[in-house]
């Protein structure tokens, strides 16, 4: 139950005086549908109204506040012309100027003979001084009032800053004063304000300087956000720690039979993943884990190891990949490992219908297949184990939590194991898996060569051409990316054709094209030829699998690759050096780089460490931007920019640990306080976790 300290911020905005229905709807677009959600919506800049002259000393293109005598009204003689009030003071005169006026209404603001104040642009138009539309009038009595700094909020469509202005101001009369949940010591070495007092400031800068998220308002506000999220996170791991696991007791018999059939020694990380996960599997705590790898990394085999502990035990295991490519790069990749171990591995996904799709359900209910390899249709309904034990789930920002409990519903206490192949900043880490324990893979698998990356201007295109051809005479296949054309997919795929129609002038039937608009076995048909077929460049958009393996793949060439975000990059080199053959990148760029393009691509050539790159791309788009933070599952924040706040994070996570070694179920004092700061930031579902738990 939310606290009532809380009551009134959870209010719609629709209770607000000045907010009806349709101003509700545009602020809920913008901010959301109740009050707290204005709270959070931060000025983005001001307007400074202190600037207060006479009228003969006004400076034309100033934002100024003016004391007046309001003299004579001119009503517009026609539609098109503007109604005047001639004002005065002691040193000149200024015109007032409305379009579209109401006359009643400007006599009633603006009595004749009376004193009032007026705010906003001064202009001069011929020898006349003029404000038009003045942004606000009043009285003597709130010259105060209006002579003052403004906060500037980003608007949308349809909403005025000044209704938007006066919605905040209301919501903010409803914040509370909590009792204080941060650490008083923390608090005092800080020198931060209490919530109240900071979310006010906040809306109320009164320079530039305020505006920055290095305040200490801001960053009070932004620790609380990040304490919130860390407490959260450690609250649903320690809730999923303490959901009953099975012990699975590995003999290790299998696991020795797949490294004695393995053409290489695993990498220490490698090693040290298995081991980790391992203990997982034999503990009875529930396996949560994340393995973080590059592509090309290895991770498949770590998977293979993990599912080969619970095939010892007699149970099985399921491995879940977002598209049916990768269910069967995977199955390809496991099935002659699988094989000479005595492991009956099994790929099943959509398109396996009828009789096939029935055998296989009927192997997999009676325990008869060992491993399954699938997409989705893994965790469909009629789809029954005898025992599965592990899920592996690959690259998992592309399937729900729901998806996720589908298939580990299918087994009892089943251990979870996800990968990922986008290396994520281990700051990021933090807030979007610290839910989970995290093993990472942290180096090339040995005898692979470094990448030779280069950036080559378009103009070159006819020597890239060139270079293609020498490649493909020594047996190479080459990738050749076409740009990303943002404003729309048509010009984006007609780039690639324009691009696949010439160097099919140039190669012949060894070009091929995939794009995201193909069908599925379209798409597959064309990949199979490159892999293994007669097809040797590869026009693509970038629509090219992540994890997809052609080893004979050794060069890439990206075309106008400024337009692309640094994660990007890095993921599509990754589709070659994954031979023994030594590689080449090219990346293509067009004329007039920006000076981050520029760094980006100097970026990409000096390193080839996926974390490396994550971290600057961290440094150079900030967290809220980083390789678009919704389709890589990151969380976003409200307040909190991890560019900036960075720092806090690390403390907030020590933080959140100590409370909670203290205190688990929040019941102390300091305990209760924290409750309201999850429920403030909307961690509703941790809370739950503290009583079902
Ligand atoms: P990821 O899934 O992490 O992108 P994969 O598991 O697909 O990478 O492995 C990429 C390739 O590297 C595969 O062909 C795999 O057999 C090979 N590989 C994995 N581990 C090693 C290793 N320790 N040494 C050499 N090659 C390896
Ligand atoms: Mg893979």
């Amino acid at each position: 139950m939310r606290p009532e300290i809380l009551f009134p911020l959870f209010k719609e905005t629709n209770t607000l005086a000045g907010v009806g229905p349709k101003i509700a709807k545009l602020i809920e677009k913008l901010a959301g549908p109740h009050l707290i959600d204005l709270i959070w919506h931060l000025p983005s800049g001001i307007i400074d109204r202190r600037y207060a002259p006479k009228i003969g000393e006004a400076e034309p293109g100033r934002i100024a506040t003016i004391t007046v005598e309001v003299g004579q009204h001119r009503p517009a003689k026609t539609r098109r012309l503007p109604y005047k009030v001639i004002c005065s003071d002691a040193t000149g005169f200024m015109t007032l100027v409305f379009f579209h006026a109401r006359e009643d209404y400007l006599r009633r603001i603006l009595p004749e003979g009376e004193i009032r104040v007026v705010s906003g642009t001064v202009e001069k138009f011929g020898n006349e001084l003029q404000m038009a539309h003045p942004d606000h009038v009043g009285k003597l009595e709130e010259l105060e009032k209006l002579q003052a700094v403004e906060p500037v909020y980003p608007l949308t469509q349809g909403l005025s800053l000044k209704v938007l202005s006066k919605a905040i101001e209301g919501a903010l009369e409803f914040v509370p004063e909590p009792e204080e949940w941060l650490d008083p010591a923390y608090l005092s070495k800080q020198s931060w304000n209490p919530w109240a007092q900071a979310i006010k400031a906040v809306h109320h800068p009164q320079s530039d300087l305020d505006l920055s998220l290095e305040t200490k308002d801001h960053q009070r506000l932004a620790y609380d956000e990040l304490l919130a999220n860390q407490l959260a996170l450690a609250m649903v791991r320690r809730h999923l720690k303490r959901a009953k696991g099975r012990p699975i007791p590995g003999t290790g018999e299998l696991q020795k039979k797949i490294l004695a059939a393995l053409p290489f020694d695993l990498t220490n990380s490698q090693k040290q993943a298995v081991e980790e996960i391992t203990g997982d599997l034999g503990s009875d705590l529930r396996m949560h884990r994340l393995l973080q790898g590059d592509v090309g990394a290895g991770k498949t085999v770590v998977a293979l190891m993990a599912m080969a502990h619970a095939i010892e035990a007699g149970s099985q295991a399921a491995l879940l990949a977002p598209t049916e490519i990768l269910a069967r790069q995977h199955y390809t990749t496991i099935a002659p490992l699988a094989e000479a171990a005595g492991i009956r591995a099994e790929i099943f996904t959509g398109r396996d219908k009828g009789k096939t799709r029935a055998g296989i359900l009927e192997r997999l209910a009676s325990g008869e297949t060992n491993i399954a390899i699938g997409t989705h249709a893994l965790f469909q309904e009629g789809v029954d184990f005898k025992n599965l034990a592990v899920a592996v789930i690959d690259e998992q920002h592309r399937f729900g939590v729901h998806q996720r409990l589908a298939l580990t519903n299918k087994g009892n206490a089943v251990d979870v194991l996800v990968m990922t192949a986008t290396p994520i900043p281990r700051t990021l880490t933090l807030t979007a898996y610290g839910d989970m324990d995290v093993s990472r893979l942290t180096e090339k698998p040995a005898g692979r060569l470094p990448i030779d990356t280069r950036a080559v201007p378009l103009e070159r295109l006819d020597e890239v051409v060139n270079g293609v051809k020498r490649a493909l005479d020594k047996g190479s296949k080459v990738y050749w990316v076409c740009p990303l054309v943002e404003e729309s997919e048509v010009l984006d795929l007609a780039a690639a054709e324009d691009r696949y129609a010439h160097l099919n002038q140039v190669f012949g039937p060894r070009a091929g094209l995939v794009h995201g608009k193909m069908k599925g076995p379209e798409k597959d048909a064309v990949m199979e030829a490159f892999s293994s077929g007669n097809v040797d460049v590869l026009v693509a958009t970038t629509v090219i699998e992540v994890g997809v393996d052609v080893p004979q793949a050794t060069v890439m060439v990206i075309e106008h690759a400024e337009r692309f975000g640094l994660a990007q990059l890095h993921q599509l080199r990754g589709r070659i050096g994954r031979g023994s053959d030594a590689s080449n990148c090219l990346l293509l760029y067009g004329p007039n780089l920006s000076a981050t393009a520029k760094e980006r691509l100097k970026i990409i050539r000096d390193t080839e460490d996926g974390f490396v790159i994550a971290e600057e791309d961290l440094r150079l788009r900030g967290a809220g931007e980083l390789m678009g933070t919704r389709q890589s599952g990151l969380p976003e924040f409200r307040l909190a920019d991890l560019a900036v706040h960075g720092e806090l994070l690390a403390t907030a996570r020590d933080d959140a640990k100590l409370i909670l070694e203290r205190d688990p179920e929040l019941e102390g004092e300091r305990g209760q306080r924290l409750r309201v700061l999850l429920y403030l930031f909307e961690r509703d579902a941790a809370v739950k976790f503290l009583r079902s738990g």
